[in-house]
């Protein structure tokens, strides 16, 4: 019976010692046995340098070195493929994770929980980020057949079953926030104060929060493509009503010339109307393109653990 540590780490050169330090700490003082798995996101740093000093010092510390940065879910994905413990926990390298949960986590699961989450309150959050986020997460649960908690991200911890079936869905555009809730089985929660980013910078910019804000949408189901329907069957109504409208006013009164309002604003408003639902089917598209080209989700430059297969 062992526990594996997922970390994905891009950038974490001045995080990963002391991440290190503390979760051994924690690690040793559990009856277990631990393995870390670090994954080195194609790091720009000196990431790779520190992970190879802490594998030499470490028999069971690993890392799992990108061919380029793949992007956090591959990480996850690639740490999951690689563990070979009951239990995997997925940790951030920036300590917002603390490492003091980890006996906590695996007191739960001894419970016989699948899937034990760790859940954060945002104090000392950017104001802006939570506010756009509370709107976000009300958003998506409307629009998606998952539920989607707030401050639910990916600190968790899994069991054998729930990896291996997160390891069966072998989808490109991975949006994991998803995944775990899609999958299922019987989940706790345990909560915890929320800590800020112990050195560097999130790699998180506006931009990219909303790119993954409708990746989340998107990945989960087609209910935008419905709503695209359902908006064009209203304004097709209220075209109706006007053109009947209009048809009788002509028929009383003739036509009267002066239009062009009315001309412009249907024009506009239309042309809105079509360029989004054309977006919306786009990136349906856009996705059905790269999953039908099969790519791997990363590539492996090399690792100092071997890859067994426990499905
Ligand atoms: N990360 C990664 N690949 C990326 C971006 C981030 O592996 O392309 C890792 C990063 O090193 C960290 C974790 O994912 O361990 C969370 O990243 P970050 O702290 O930037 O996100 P935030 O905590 O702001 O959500
Ligand atoms: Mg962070």
């Amino acid at each position: 019976m062992h526990v594996s540590i997922i970390v994905p780490c891009y950038n974490e050169e001045q995080n990963i010692e002391a991440f290190y330090e503390e979760t051994r700490t924690i690690l040793n003082q559990l009856a277990m046995q631990c393995e870390i798995i670090f994954i080195n996101d194609g790091s720009k740093d000196g990431t790779q340098r520190q992970l190879s000093r802490l594998h030499d010092k470490d028999d069971h510390c690993h890392y799992i070195q990108f061919s380029r940065n793949f992007g956090k879910e591959a990480a996850m994905l690639a740490g999951l493929s690689y563990a070979t413990g009951a239990y995997s926990i997925i940790m951030d390298a920036d300590l917002q994770h603390p490492p003091e949960l980890i006996p906590k986590l695996i007191e739960k699961a001894e419970e016989g929980y699948d899937q034990v989450i760790a859940k954060r309150n945002r104090k000392g959050d950017n104001v802006s980020r939570t506010f756009f986020t509370n709107i976000y997460y009300k958003c998506i649960n409307a629009m998606t057949d998952v539920h989607f908690e707030n401050g639910i991200g990916d600190f968790r911890l899994l069991s054998r079953k729930a990896v291996n079936a997160l390891l069966n869905l072998r989808e490109y555009n991975r949006f994991s926030k998803g995944l775990f809730s899609w999958i299922g089985f019987e989940a706790a929660t345990i909560t915890y104060e929320n800590v800020t980013r112990a050195e560097g910078d999130s790699k998180w910019s506006f931009r990219s929060l909303l790119n993954y804000g409708i990746d989340g949408i998107i990945s989960f189901n087609n209910k935008p493509l419905r709503l695209a329907i359902y908006g064009g069957l209203l304004i097709t109504l209220l075209d109706f009503i006007y053109i009947f409208v209009m048809f009788i006013q002509t028929m009383l009164h003739g036509i009267e010339v002066p239009g062009y309002f009315t001309t412009i604003a249907a024009v506009l408003f239309l042309g809105g109307v079509q360029l989004i639902a054309i977006g919306i089917i786009g990136e349906y598209i856009g996705r059905i393109y790269y999953e039908v080209k099969q790519r791997p989700p990363y590539l492996v430059a090399y690792s100092t653990k071997k890859k067994v297969d426990l499905k």
